[in-house]
């Protein structure tokens, strides 16, 4: 049964869904021929010709209420020339399977379906309804994905627990002991344009009043000082749980002062590393700058657009103040190009016990703790309509392999697939049938 999980997304991985275009349709008739010849009951969504996606289900006594296993089945462009593999190869060498995909995230789309049919062949009706749900379009926000379903078909979506992507397993984080992050919570998402006018003229007389030199000026005041930190209870709830394997935090332990962890983690350079950072702060990257096509005239305009990500109850309109006050020219014109709140489910619920607990079957020394995802997802959407969402992916990945992730030469290990199969099917069966 686990070499099937291989053998399956192998071929899984060779069906391009690179979004844009998407054409998700593709990878449905791979999940569609499965649920044919199981004879399980399923449902295509296809809004636009080409962007599907697929709705199983296995009906439980419905003695608890539904629950979801969410899977995106869109990947992120990959560019060939820069990959020592085809992207959309599915090859198998050195004990990993490699493709477009491999950790975001055909393969916990994988292990989610091998842990749904698992349910099928125990032959015990589970005590509620399981659906698989593998959608379009996460990648490009999900209008043809999670957003048509939800505005369009949500009766068929009315579950009272979901497990999406979000949050792996990671070795190589805490010495000899693997640390699972559940992501209970998002950031905040604005993208944001600023555009700034001036004089054109002759680049051979400077006059003071170019665009460019005025947005490249105002963009690096914003940038030289990262923003303060914040303290979300989710993120305190997150050092509290890796202060039992970081003796170092003890301080912060004691007396859940932000200032005695901001301390701490400077000291130790922790604060250094992105991921941290970005646990504790707003950020802000500058993404794009378009301005002037030739090299001797000033350009009358230029434009930046800047990727902010807030964290979970943070304001954005008080912090656009603050990038305004940063960029100190009022001469500046913001605007939002899109935006979307923070979410947040409780991260004290039954659910969150039952997944810590299967998880402790299989690694008795695991740590395992709620965290926040700095990108966003299709959790958001669902977390919104009133549906406890976490991103969990029982695979145990090394931390440096997590940088493949829209990267080049995504993969994930063998053993990796296995045991998160193995895992997953431990936490569907103690969700559904114990
Ligand atoms: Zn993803």
């Amino acid at each position: 049964m686990n070499d099937d999980a291989v053998i399956l997304l192998s071929e899984y991985l060779r069906i391009d869904t690179t979004n844009p275009p998407g054409n998700e349709s593709k990878a449905v008739a791979f999940f569609q021929k499965i649920f044919s010849q199981e004879g399980i009951e399923y449902k295509i969504y296809e809004p636009d010709s080409g962007r599907a996606s697929i709705r199983a289900i296995l009906h439980g006594s419905g003695k608890k209420k539904p629950i979801i296993l969410l899977n995106h089945m869109d990947v992120v462009p990959a560019e060939k020339q820069e990959w020592s593999v085809d992207p959309f190869g599915g090859e198998i060498k050195d004990g990993f399977i490699y493709g477009r995909g491999a950790l975001d995230m055909k393969s916990q789309g994988i292990m989610e379906l091998m842990a749904f049919l698992e349910m099928k062949t125990i032959g015990r009706t589970p005590d509620r309804d399981i659906i698989f749900l593998a959608t379009a379009d996460e990648e490009a926000g999900g209008t043809q994905g999670i957003q048509y379903l939800m505005e369009n078909h949500a009766k068929d979506f009315s579950a009272e627990f979901v497990i999406n992507e979000g949050g792996f397993g990671i070795s190589g984080f805490i010495p000899e002991r693997p640390v699972f992050m559940i992501a209970t919570a998002e950031k905040g998402l604005c993208w944001l344009k600023v555009r700034a006018t001036g004089q054109p003229g002759h680049g051979s007389v400077p006059h003071g009043q170019n665009a460019l030199e005025k947005l490249n000026a105002a963009i690096y005041r914003l940038l030289s000082e990262k923003s303060a930190i914040t303290l979300t209870p989710i993120i305190q709830t997150y050092f509290n749980n890796i202060g039992t394997a970081w003796s170092f935090l003890e301080p912060f332990i004691k007396d859940q002062k932000p200032e005695t962890l901001e301390t701490i983690l400077n000291q130790t350079g922790l604060i250094q590393m992105p991921q941290i950072s970005a646990m504790l702060r707003n950020t802000i990257s500058l993404t794009q700058i378009h301005s002037g096509d030739k090299v001797n005239v000033i350009p009358a305009s230029a434009e930046a657009t800047l990727d902010i990500r807030l964290l979970p109850g943070q304001s954005l309109e008080e912090f656009l103040h603050q990038i305004r006050d940063k960029m100190g020219d009022e001469n500046l014109q913001l605007d939002i190009l899109t935006q979307s709140e923070a979410s947040t489910s409780p991260p004290d619920t039954p659910y969150f016990q039952l997944i810590e607990e299967s998880i402790k079957q299989q690694y008795p020394s695991a740590l395992v703790t709620p965290s926040l995802l700095f990108a966003t997802s299709d959790s958001r959407i669902l977390r919104r309509h009133g549906i406890t969402t976490y991103g969990f992916c029982p695979a145990i990945i090394d931390l440096p392999e997590i940088q493949r992730i829209h990267g080049i030469d995504e993969r994930i290990s063998i053993e990796s697939l296995i045991s998160g199969t193995s895992l997953f099917k431990k936490t569907v069966k103690k969700l559904c049938m114990e």
